[in-house]
């Protein structure tokens, strides 16, 4: 494994600061420019004002209905329709199963009892039968990063480990592709991984040039700090062997002191990644559009961007968010966190919470503690594995606490990314902060991005500050091994990714992707929590004890997961008046063998009343 330390690179916005080109800036400020001085009266304007004006979360689900969306919805969509004879299960309360739900328009009308469903149906509803197939809320990943991760995904392809196991199937894969595209066009591919896929250390030109020698060759490895390209694509982007390394960063050389095709940290690689003319014509509201159309296959309906301001440094990524959710094709719901660093840029700008409507809305602000666990900047009470190094804070205690401090007492819900134990202590000080400055922590919802190592008193210190934990549940599936083996040794890598533990205690969770670091597939996240083995030593279960029921799972990935994005009020579960947001399953994740959730099929993906997908 490589143990350069790098950083997360979702919380660190690495992959906004990678895109960032002035031809992008100027589309992003363009489609900001249009939405602040509309030409006429806008839907969206009364919606802005009407928020501003009661300026509270809760009342956000009773503005819903206004938007283009659910208009949308009502003209194509205003039947009545009955849904029965399967397995609806309505995750309320007591994840209650019901004999039959009513939609019409963009909401849930009625659910129980069939008899009393079918009455308040009405006798023109359509009555669809589910033939035994199951029926359950939206899932709701609560921890990705789309304004970024849609435009990489529209740019490069995954050829991650859930993908190939190793780097041989990455390259005939690579050659493939070489086969297909056009002289000159660039194939560019992201989340390679050594430390996990077997195979080089690394990608050179040996490997790279065998792919292409016409076309320029470019691959992402997963933890963003590091990048492989062929000898074309140098070509192209006019590096040659008279570079100079930018400081902090490195064109690799081998041992005939030539380059070899590796880089080493953004800065490198990134004139070669802009290289590629596909970068001019990237449209972004078009590529978020369709990546939400890509996951409904995957029977998300809610999806979050935690890193809100990474791409443009500002306030154009939330009106990028509020165009895409004007285009009315949104598949899935956004909800989105502004991102520390543009701590300015925010005061500077109209931004607030519940700011946006039931399809895009502005729901907390987001702050780092440290790095990644992988990455070896994860901060550490003990130093990593057989070295002398304790991790790094992002954010130093002090400033953690002030930020923490002006977000909350500003009516902000603060969601704080810690990875090491260290990191954890800093955000759990911050939450005592805030709570020692009079704010009520309860209307705070503070939740711990990843929350990746946890000792028993923290978890109580958790449960006593009222902090809910969102769990990067790959960690364990992904990394596990590695987490043993090279980061954290047998003894402590048992705390990692503590569900049980939390739920024992009373302590809500999520589990979420961090999309781009894994991808999104609710399924397969359900049934890493459930089973906790590892990709890469199917008999080894990290730590045993925490996995959790099907039924967690399935709160982690659906009301859970709204509660944490301040949303349980209009979508989460299957209860009447919510927005109308679910899936069809051909399989009860409860009644299948554990080691194939994820093969269950997901048959169609309903949004706000419409159907996203159809199998
Ligand atoms: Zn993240
Ligand atoms: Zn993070």
């Amino acid at each position: 494994m490589n143990s350069d330390p790098f950083s997360c690179l979702c919380c660190s916005g690495a992959l906004g600061q990678l895109l960032y080109s002035p031809a992008l800036s100027k589309k992003l400020t363009k489609i900001s420019a249009e939405h602040q001085a509309p030409a006429g009266f806008s839907c969206e304007a009364v919606i802005d004002r009407r928020d501003f004006v009661k300026g509270s979360l809760a009342v956000a689900g009773t503005i819903g209905a206004l938007s283009f969306s659910a208009t949308k919805a009502n003209a194509q969509a205003a039947k009545t329709r009955v849904y029965r004879n399967g397995t609806i299960l309505t995750v309320d309360e007591t994840f209650s199963e019901a004999e039959a739900v009513a939609i019409r328009e963009n909401k849930i009308l009625a659910v129980g009892e069939e008899i009393e469903v079918l009455q308040l149906a009405g006798s023109d509803a359509e009555i669809i039968d589910l033939k035994g197939k199951v029926l359950l809320p939206g899932f709701i990943d609560a921890h990705t990063h789309v304004v970024s991760g849609s435009i990489v995904a529209g740019l490069m392809d995954y050829v991650g480990m859930a993908r190939f196991g190793t780097a041989e199937e990455v390259l005939a894969h690579l050659k493939q592709r070489a086969t297909q595209v056009k002289p000159g066009e660039w194939i560019a591919a992201r989340n390679f991984d050594p430390s996990v896929q077997t195979g080089p250390n690394a990608l050179t030109f040996v490997e790279l040039d065998a792919v292409s020698k016409d076309n320029p060759v470019f691959v992402m490895n997963a933890s963003g700090h590091l990048a492989y390209a062929n000898s074309k694509a140098f070509e192209v982007a006019g590096i040659t062997e008279d570079v100079i390394n930018p400081p902090g960063a490195e064109y690799v050389r081998g041992e005939d002191g030539k380059l070899n095709g590796v880089m080493k940290n953004q800065v490198a690689f990134q004139p070669v990644f802009q290289a590629n003319p596909a970068m001019q014509n990237v449209n972004p509201v078009a590529a978020l559009v369709e990546l939400t159309q890509t996951w409904s296959k995957l029977g998300l309906t809610t999806i979050s961007e935690l890193a809100l301001g990474a791409l443009s440094s500002g306030y154009d990524d939330a009106e990028l968010l509020f165009a895409a959710g004007r285009t009315g094709d949104l598949a899935s719901r956004i909800r989105a966190y502004p991102f520390y660093p543009y701590d300015e840029a925010w005061d500077a700008s109209p931004i607030h919470p519940g700011q946006g409507d039931d399809i895009v809305r502005i729901a907390g602000y987001k702050l780092v503690a440290d790095g990644s666990n992988q990455g070896f900047t994860g901060l550490q009470r003990e130093p990593y594995l057989g070295t002398d190094n304790y991790g790094l804070a992002y954010t130093s205690p002090e400033d953690l606490k002030r930020l923490a401090v002006k977000r909350a007492g500003q009516g902000w819900q603060l969601a704080i990314h810690g990875n090491g134990d260290a990191g954890i202590d800093n955000v759990l000080d911050a939450v005592q902060a805030v709570k020692d400055a009079g704010i009520d922590v309860a209307k705070v919802r503070p939740r711990i991005e990843h929350c990746s190592i946890l000792h028993d008193e923290q978890i109580v210190r958790m449960k006593d500050l009222g902090i809910s934990a969102s769990f990067l549940i790959g960690h364990v599936h992904f990394w596990g091994v590695a987490m043993r083996d090279e980061v954290f040794g047998e003894e402590k890598v048992e705390l990692l990714d503590r569900a049980k533990s939390c739920e024992d205690q009373g302590i809500g969770y999520t589990l979420h992707s961090d999309f781009t670091v894994t991808d999104p597939d609710p399924l397969h996240m359900i049934e890493m929590a459930v089973t906790r083995k590892t990709w890469k030593d199917p008999d080894y279960v990290l730590a045993p004890q925490e996995r959790i029921s099907v039924e967690s799972a399935i709160r982690a990935l659906t009301i859970e997961a709204a509660w944490q994005l301040n949303s349980e009020h209009e979508v989460g579960s299957l209860e009447t008046g919510k927005l109308a947001d679910f899936v069809i399953l051909d399989k009860d994740p409860r009644k299948v063998d554990p080691d194939t959730i994820k093969d269950i099929r997901v048959l169609e993906t309903w949004m706000n009343g419409e159907q996203r997908y159809s199998a």
